[in-house]
C-alpha cells in the first residue's frame, strides 16, 4: 500500500492551496491529492464568469457566516497575503472599485495553471479520476479506499453546489463517519424563484435595486428579471438568507437612493411636464420602460393611457410601488445552479487556528465543506484559499 505523509481529498481551490502550503512548509514530506474528476480544479475555470474573482481586499472584515471561526484563517492569510501567494507563482492580480481581485490576465485558466504548475514544481502527486469513498483510521494511520495510507488527511471536497464541477456532496459522509456533524445544507448564491404574475413581461430586464426579505436579510446591486423570478448579483447575495421552509415576501426597492417624497416628486413632475405622454413611458427616466409599466399596473391596478390621468395621489402610489415592489418568494433554484452551499461541517468541532478536527487527531477540513459562506465578490474563494493554506501549513508542521 502506497503511503503518504499528507493526503488531500479534492483538488479544488482549497485542496490545491493546502497542497502548496504543505509542500512549502515541509518540502521533504510527501503530499498526494485525490480528485474524482479527470482533471484538477475544474470549478476554478467557471468562476467569475471565466475571469475568476479570486479574492477581495475586504475579505478579512467581511460578514461571513460563522465569522468568528473564519477570522483566524482570514487574518493570517489576508488579501495582501493572497496577492503575494499568487505573485510567488508568477500570477499578478488587480482589484476593481469594490475591492474584487481578478488575475491581471483576466482569465480563470491562468489562476488554475498557476496553482497546478506550482503543485507539480513542488512534487505534489495527483491522482485524478479517483473517488475517495472510505477513509478509516487504525493506529493513527488513515487508510484511503483500502488502497493508500496517510499520516494526515485534509478533506477539501467542497459542498453540494454545482455538482457538474465535482462537488457532489460526497465529502460529507467522509467526515460524518468520523463523528462530525453536518449542519442543514441549502443552495446559496443562487437565483430566487418567485411568483411571476407581476413580472411576466419583464424577462431580460435589468435594474439596480435593494432587496429585502420579510424573514430577514437584504442585499443591494444589480437584479435581472427572469421567467422564474429574479437573478443578478443582489438576488444571489440575498439567497444566503432564504429559509427553505419559510414563506417570505421579497420587497424590491427600485430607487434605493431616493426616499418616497423624492420618488413621488419625480413621478408627478414627469406627468405634469408632458401630459400627453403614454403612461408606458412615464417612468422611463427612473427605471427601464417595461419595468415602469409593470410598476404602474401594480400600483394602480391598470395602466392609464396618458400622463394627464396621473393625479398627485396616483403619483404617490406609484412612488410607493417603486420603493416597495413586492413578490412572493417560492424558494431558490437548485444545487445545480448554485455557486455555493450554505451549511456544512459544524465548525464548533474544528480548531479555527489549525483547521484540525477537535475529536480526530490529524484530520483536517478546509474550504466550502465547512459551514462558512460569504457573499458574491471573491469572498468564497478567499475563504477556500485561506482555510486551505492554514490546513496545509498545520498538517505539514505538526
Ligand atoms: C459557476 C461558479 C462561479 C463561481 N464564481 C466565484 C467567484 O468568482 N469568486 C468566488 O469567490 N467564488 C466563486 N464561486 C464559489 C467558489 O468556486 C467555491 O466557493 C470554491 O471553489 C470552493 O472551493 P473548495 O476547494 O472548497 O471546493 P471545490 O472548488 O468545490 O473543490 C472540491 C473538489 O473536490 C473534489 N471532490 C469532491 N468529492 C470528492 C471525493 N469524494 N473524492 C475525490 N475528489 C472529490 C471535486 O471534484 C472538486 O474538484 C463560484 C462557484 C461557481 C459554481
Amino acid at each position: 500500500m502506497k503511503a503518504y505523509d499528507i493526503a488531500i481529498i479534492g483538488a479544488g481551490a482549497s485542496g490545491l492551496a493546502a497542497a502548496i502550503e504543505a509542500k512549502r512548509t515541509a518540502p521533504q514530506k510527501s503530499v498526494a491529492v485525490f480528485e474524482h474528476l479527470p482533471r484538477v480544479g475544474k470549478k476554478i475555470l467557471a468562476t467569475g464568469n471565466g475571469r475568476c474573482n479570486l479574492g477581495n481586499l475586504n475579505a478579512d472584515t467581511h460578514a461571513y457566516t460563522n465569522r468568528s471561526f473564519a477570522r483566524h484563517a482570514l487574518t493570517e492569510y489576508n488579501a495582501e497575503s493572497l496577492i503575494d501567494f499568487f505573485e510567488s507563482m508568477g500570477l499578478f492580480t488587480r482589484a476593481d472599485g469594490e475591492g474584487r481581485l481578478y488575475p491581471l490576465s483576466n482569465t480563470a485558466a491562468s489562476v488554475l495553471d498557476a496553482l497546478r504548475f506550482e503543485c507539480e514544481r513542488l512534487g505534489v502527486q495527483f491522482f485524478c479520476d479517483y473517488k475517495v469513498s472510505t477513509i478509516k483510521k487504525t493506529n493513527s494511520i488513515f487508510n484511503i479506499n483500502g488502497e493508500y495510507s496517510a499520516k494526515k488527511i485534509i478533506i477539501a471536497c467542497g459542498g453540494k453546489s454545482s455538482p457538474a464541477q465535482g462537488s457532489d456532496g460526497s465529502g460529507y459522509p467522509l467526515l460524518k463517519n468520523f463523528g462530525h456533524s453536518i449542519t442543514p445544507l441549502a443552495p446559496a448564491l443562487v437565483q430566487l424563484v418567485t411568483d411571476t404574475a407581476k413580472i411576466k413581461a419583464l424577462k431580460g430586464v435589468r435594474a439596480s435595486a435593494k432587496l429585502t426579505l420579510s424573514t430577514g436579510g437584504e442585499a443591494k446591486g444589480e437584479i435581472l428579471f427572469t421567467d422564474y423570478g429574479i437573478s443578478g448579483i443582489a438576488a444571489m447575495d440575498l439567497s444566503r438568507f432564504v429559509c427553505p421552509d419559510k414563506k417570505a415576501i421579497l420587497t424590491i426597492d427600485l430607487l434605493p437612493d431616493f426616499d418616497v417624497k423624492k420618488a413621488k416628486s419625480a413621478v408627478f413632475a414627469a406627468a405634469k411636464h408632458n401630459p400627453g405622454l403614454g403612461c408606458e413611458y412615464l417612468l422611463g427616466g427612473l427605471v427601464p420602460k417595461a419595468l415602469g409599466t409593470a410598476v404602474i399596473k401594480s400600483a394602480l391596478g391598470f395602466l392609464p393611457k396618458t400622463a394627464k390621468e396621473i393625479s398627485e395621489e396616483s403619483a404617490k402610489k406609484i412612488a410607493l410601488e417603486l420603493k416597495g415592489f413586492t413578490l412572493t418568494l417560492k424558494g431558490t433554484k437548485s444545487f445545480n445552479d448554485a455557486q455555493i452551499t450554505k451549511g456544512g461541517a459544524d465548525v464548533r468541532q474544528f480548531d479555527a487556528h489549525t483547521m484540525m478536527s477537535k475529536t480526530v487527531a490529524n484530520l483536517y477540513a478546509c474550504g466550502e465543506i465547512l459551514d462558512v459562506d460569504g457573499a458574491c465578490g471573491g469572498f468564497n474563494l478567499a475563504w477556500a484559499f485561506a482555510s486551505g493554506r492554514l490546513a496545509g501549513k498545520n498538517a505539514a508542521t505538526a
